[in-house]
Order: structure tokens, then C-alpha cells, then sequence
């Protein structure tokens, strides 16, 4: 799986390389893409696809960015059904907020702790974010996007923290602590606060160095990441 992960980078940098008349041959590779599964990975896992088909009962949510190269079933392996997965922009928590609007990741949340009743909530950050790149742009009065920057708006008060510190890498350390804000976030939701204070549910923070691909787990004494 992980051979056919690498061949899917390759061939995305190949495609964006050669330009539109590669492109256009896009689908007909996710198609391909789709046939591949169908032989193999569907294959192996057919038993557990035809029971997944009745429900689920994942045990981990992992709350994830959105980007392509921080793929939490990859990251760790997961088979279907194992990891309840809730991905957007700068894996991000909002605080619990009942004033209305439409609140995604809150849903998700709210279904996964007390419905599915999920053991451990996992937030998984990742270099070279984006997110925290948008959120740092946005300091210097140069804020990204019509949505994008009102929810890496999420991040200002970590992000303004970690500025002031005056790190040498800002963008790491503001990847860290947007990781460490999502999990205060997390407790902000009463149901996710009981189930923790009951002893159900355990919060989890790591991050993931893309290139070595190396994971980086949250020291819940310590606050420190370390490599694992
Ligand atoms: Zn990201």
C-alpha cells in the first residue's frame, strides 16, 4: 500500500510537470486508481468491507489537515473502519460554541463521542502546514483567502504566543501549538470533557515530519513532542 502511496506522489509530480495535456488524463488514473483497489486492498479487507457495511465502531478519531501528504490511515496503518477521521484546514478544533452557524468538525465530535463512543481522539499535525503558514501571513497583515483566513483565525492566540517568543522557526513551533490549542478546544465541549473526566476518552496531540516520515507524539507531562 505504502509502494502504491509513493507511485501516486510520483505520478501527481509527474503530472503537474507536464502540464494540461497530462492532466487531462487525471481521472482516468483515479479510475485506474479505483480498479487497483478493487483487486487488491478491497480483496484483502472483503470480509471486514462486508461487515463494515452494517456499521462501524472505531475506537480513534484523529482529527487531520486536509493535506494530501498527512494521510492518518497511512500514517498509521489503519485498516477501514479502524480510524474515524474528521480532516480540514490546519487540523483545527473551534471551541464549543452553541451561537449558531454551521459547525462541521463540532458535528463530527458530537457524533463521534456519543454515539460512536471513540476511546482516544488523536490531533494530528504535520510540517510545513499551510493552515499555519496562512496564520503567520496573517501577522504580517497579508491574510489568505475569503475562508481561510477567518478559520485560521483559530489559531491567533497561539500564534500571536508563539511570536512573541521569538522563535528561530516559527512555523514548527506554531504547528505544535495549534495542535496543543485544538486539544484546549477539545475539552471546551462538555460531552468530550465528561467522557475525559469519566475516564472514557483519552486526548492525544503528535505530528508528523513529512519528509523522514517521522511521527512525533505529545508528552502529556512534559508538553514536549518526542520522535517515536
Ligand atoms: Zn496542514
Amino acid at each position: 500500500m505504502r509502494l502504491s502511496f509513493l507511485c501516486c506522489i510520483r505520478r501527481a509530480t509527474v503530472s503537474l510537470q507536464l502540464g494540461e495535456e497530462t492532466r487531462l488524463h487525471t481521472i482516468p488514473k483515479l479510475i485506474a486508481g479505483y480498479r487497483a483497489f478493487r483487486e487488491t486492498a478491497y480483496n484483502q479487507h472483503a470480509k471486514l468491507y462486508e461487515q463494515l457495511g452494517d456499521g462501524q465502531s472505531p475506537e480513534v478519531m484523529v482529527i487531520g489537515c486536509a493535506d494530501s501528504r498527512a494521510e492518518p490511515s497511512e500514517i498509521f496503518n489503519a485498516v477501514p473502519g479502524e480510524l474515524f477521521v474528521v480532516r480540514n484546514v490546519a487540523n483545527l478544533v473551534p471551541p464549543f460554541d452553541e451561537s449558531g452557524g454551521l459547525h462541521g468538525v463540532s458535528a463530527a465530535l458530537e457524533f463521534a463521542v456519543t454515539s460512536l463512543r471513540v476511546k482516544h481522539i488523536v490531533v494530528l499535525g504535520h510540517c510545513s502546514c499551510g493552515g499555519v503558514k496562512a496564520s503567520l501571513s496573517a501577522a504580517e497583515g497579508k491574510p489568505v483567502g475569503r475562508f481561510i483566513a477567518p478559520w485560521v483565525g483559530l489559531l491567533d492566540p497561539a500564534r500571536d504566543a508563539v511570536l512573541e517568543s521569538e522563535p528561530s522557526d516559527p512555523q514548527t513551533q506554531l504547528e505544535l501549538a495549534g495542535i496543543v490549542a485544538s486539544l484546549q478546544n477539545l475539552i471546551s465541549f462538555p460531552f468530550v470533557k465528561s467522557a475525559v473526566d469519566a475516564g472514557d476518552l483519552i486526548l492525544h496531540g503528535c505530528w508528523f515530519d513529512i519528509a523522514d516520515g517521522a511521527l512525533h507524539w505529545r508528552d502529556k507531562k512534559t508538553g514536549n513532542f518526542q520522535k517515536i
